[in-house]
């Protein structure tokens, strides 16, 4: 498959995501109240997101990122999950929030849950995936905040790269 820039129809809009990583938000500043959060931000799909996403958190907040890679081809799961670099600090006793692009087969999901959990016992442990694309789950794991549920096609924008590209877009795009 290849994708161009005039191939791609807009799914959500820059103004639409906008608006929904505002609410997101605001549900997570009342969720947290006030405590302290260390969010890990899984690169590279999720760096959009979440830098958008943190400045309207108003909880005293930490960033860490961590690199996983799953997909085989460019756009096929290959249902495994590699740990590029998860150098993580001391999360013991913390409010984790991991930041995700999008939750897809799960797998990479249900890989960092279980890692935190195995090497920390922290304090809460949430999961914001930007996007929730429910239908395609082989393992059953749920983001516990989505801004927006997409069917079974492929999507790019937002972080999200078809080959390294289209991380740029401010719109969430697939091919028509
Ligand atoms: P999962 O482990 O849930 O199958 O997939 C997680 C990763 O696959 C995501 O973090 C993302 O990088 C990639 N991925 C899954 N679906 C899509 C998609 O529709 N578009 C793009 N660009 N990447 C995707």
């Amino acid at each position: 498959m290849e994708i161009k820039l005039e191939d791609l129809k807009v799914l959500f809009s820059k103004e639409q995501i906008e608006n929904k990583v505002h609410e997101t938000a605001q549900i997570l500043n009342d969720f947290y109240k006030g405590e302290e959060v260390i969010a890990v931000c899984a690169l590279k799909g999720a760096v959009v997101f979440a830098v958008d996403l943190v400045r309207h958190l108003n909880m005293p907040l930490k960033m860490e990122f961590i690199r996983l890679s799953s997909y085989g081809s460019s756009t096929q799961s290959s249902g495994k999950v590699n740990a590029v670099d998860i150098k993580l600090p001391d999360l013991n006793g913390k409010n984790v929030l991991i930041i995700e692009d999008i939750v897809d087969t799960g797998l990479t999901a249900k890989f960092l849950i279980d890692f935190i959990n195995m090497n920390f016992h922290v304090k809460s442990l949430k999961f914001c995936s930007f996007l929730d694309k429910k239908v395609a789950r082989k393992v059953d794991v749920h983001p516990d905040y989505y801004c927006f549920e997409v069917d079974d096609k492929f999507v790019v924008g937002y972080g999200l790269d078809y080959d390294g590209n289209f991380r740029n877009l401010p719109f969430i795009g697939y091919k028509k």
